[in-house]
């Protein structure tokens, strides 16, 4: 069974990577014609976005539907015979890769050509050019992070990666790092009853020793601060196959509140591929700023937020999708401005080092103090 089911996946990467090669080939074939036609050569780009600010939300952010089109035009642009040199030099590596069926990582394509690239910030920017330009996905080019230390994962999970079984059940407090590449999983099982997504390894690693998962029958990851593809892409499998309920634990600030949109929402920089990653079911469990006064924690743990916390938090007031689809999450944003203050989930220890693990986890998720 599971070998029948590698051979399709194989098949089918086959014929993702014979129709991304005939979709290269064909770019590069109307730039020629272009160019013996007389014509200047231009490149049409679809731009999408995870969210505006219309105060009303009466948009289309979340439809998955470009909002605009750029054009990259030698002769009306000064940067655009560069911006075209990188994106032909970057597609041709990436030609490669699929030909050769290799994978490598941005910084390895940044290497391979450093003085037309310039900064590595060029070659992310022109890849996921690339990706809306094909209408793939990065994996999809066979550019993967090699880091796989990003996340960790630990609770009531097994599953196997290439040949090999990794089984977090036998042992659900210990840490184990996830597979960078998706693909390679396969036969996920579980017999958790919710996911918990915690921004920071400190509070993953404050689980573990005090052996949470033995006590509730869940899975935790980390993704370390802001989560990265692989962390994104391996939630959303977890979400779509294991048909769970799925939490997040971040700090009572504006960044660990971003962090907790790039959950739900996905990213603005990998907007064209927000579908793939997202996870609208996402619940925000804690820490919220009305938290404070629920546990009556101690003023001590209270920080002012920073000039900069203020207009990250005013910016992010204004995003469309919190007032279409996450009116709750917003009001406790407010409030945190409104209040001027912020506080981490490490406070809660200052009722007891126990209370995070023992009570306010697993009673919120009993008493359905989510929002
Ligand atoms: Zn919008």
């Amino acid at each position: 069974m599971a070998g029948r089911r590698s051979c399709m996946s194989a098949a089918m990467e086959t014929q993702s990577q014979s129709r991304l090669l005939a979709s290269v080939r064909g770019f590069v074939r109307s730039l020629v014609e272009d160019i013996c036609n007389g014509r200047s050569p231009s490149v049409a780009l679809d731009r999408y976005r995870t969210f505006c600010s219309d105060p009303f939300g009466n948009c289309a952010c979340s439809f998955d539907t470009p909002f605009a089109k750029e054009f990259i035009s030698i002769g009306r642009q000064p940067q655009a015979a560069h911006r075209l040199a990188v994106l032909l030099r970057v597609l041709s590596i990436i030609q490669l890769l699929l030909q050769q069926n290799k994978h490598a990582s941005k910084r390895d394509i940044f290497y391979m050509d450093p003085a037309l690239f310039v900064d590595q910030a060029v070659v992310d920017h022109i890849i996921n050019d690339i990706c809306v330009l094909l209408r793939c996905s990065r994996h999809h080019l066979n550019v993967v992070i090699f880091d796989s230390l990003s996340l960790l994962v630990m609770g009531w999970l097994r599953f196997k990666e290439s040949d090999r079984t990794i089984s977090c059940i036998k042992n659900p407090n210990t840490e184990h790092p996830i597979p960078v590449c998706l693909e390679d999983v396969e036969d996920m099982v579980s017999v958790a009853q919710y996911i918990l997504v915690v921004e920071k390894e400190t509070v993953f690693q404050r689980l573990a020793n005090d052996k949470f998962c033995d006590r509730n029958r869940c899975i935790v990851i980390t993704g370390r601060g802001y989560p990265d593809v692989p962390t994104r892409r391996f939630l959303r499998h977890l979400v779509e196959h294991l048909r769970l309920p799925v939490y997040g634990l971040v700090d009572s600030d504006p960044y660990g509140f971003d962090i907790l949109t790039t959950y739900r929402f996905g990213s603005m920089q990998m907007a064209y591929d927000a579908k793939l990653m997202r996870v609208p079911e996402m619940r925000w469990l804690g820490v919220l700023p009305s938290d404070f006064e629920e546990f009556n924690l101690p003023d001590r743990c209270l920080l002012n937020l920073t000039p900069e916390d203020k207009r990250k938090a005013e910016a992010m007031l204004s995003r469309c999708y919190l007032i279409k689809d996450a009116p709750q999450w917003r009001t406790e944003l407010e409030m945190m401005l409104h209040k001027g203050v912020k506080f981490e989930i490490e406070a809660l220890s200052a009722i007891s080092f126990a209370f995070l693990s023992e009570v306010y986890i697993p009673t919120k998720i009993e008493r359905g103090k989510h929002i």
